[in-house]
């Protein structure tokens, strides 16, 4: 009896699960993986709270999980992660938040005074508005022009901002920095 109401104890009820999951837009919640094959991770241990609060879970890879479990990335950063996370999305659209990170990701792999220029069609201009309008990414122009009955159908190339750049800097600088940071930006 005991010991099939504590296996059951231990089962995350699916409506925390689900809220969790979609905070991170079922990827991984470190900015630098977003993996998509996630699972759920308490961030205080099960074994030492004994519930499953939303504000203790996070969404993690299984790599990201070993690291967690491993300590290499500790308690207070996984906290870190998860409050950048939900004050990013209050904010943005799933979509805009993940065009923010592959941006910056992908500005890691190059030379520093290289920019990443990411082709996107000028038709879908609304999908990407509000980090656009927060100044976040800006858009480099059309290369080449393209009309069709009079319709503008070139795409636009978009690239991230010195300020979109600091933004998701945030997201792994010290608390502090990071909290100066989203202030300004009225995400707090
Ligand atoms: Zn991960």
């Amino acid at each position: 009896m005991t010991s099939v109401s504590k296996e059951l104890s231990r089962h995350i009820p699916a409506k925390i699960k689900r809220r969790v999951l979609v905070e991170a837009g079922h990827r991984c919640a470190i900015h630098t993986c977003r993996e998509f094959e996630v699972d759920v991770h308490h961030i205080v241990p099960f074994s030492k709270c004994q519930k499953h609060e939303y504000e203790n879970l996070i969404a993690l890879c299984p790599n990201c999980h070993r690291r967690a479990d491993r300590g290499d990335i500790d308690r207070k950063a996984l906290k870190k992660y998860k409050v950048n996370l939900r004050y990013a999305h209050d904010r943005f659209s799933q979509l805009e938040v993940d065009i923010l990170f592959k941006l910056h990701n992908a500005e890691l792999d190059m030379a520093p005074e290289e920019k990443v220029q990411a082709q996107w069609p000028l038709s879908m201009i609304l999908m990407i508005n509000r980090i656009l309008d927060a100044g976040y990414i800006e858009v480099i122009g059309n290369q080449s022009s393209v009309q069709v009955l009079g319709m503008e159908i070139s795409p636009i190339y978009i690239s991230l901002t010195d300020k979109g750049r600091e933004y998701i800097n945030s997201f792994s600088a010290t608390s502090a920095d990071s909290r100066a940071i989203l202030r300004e930006t009225g995400t707090t």
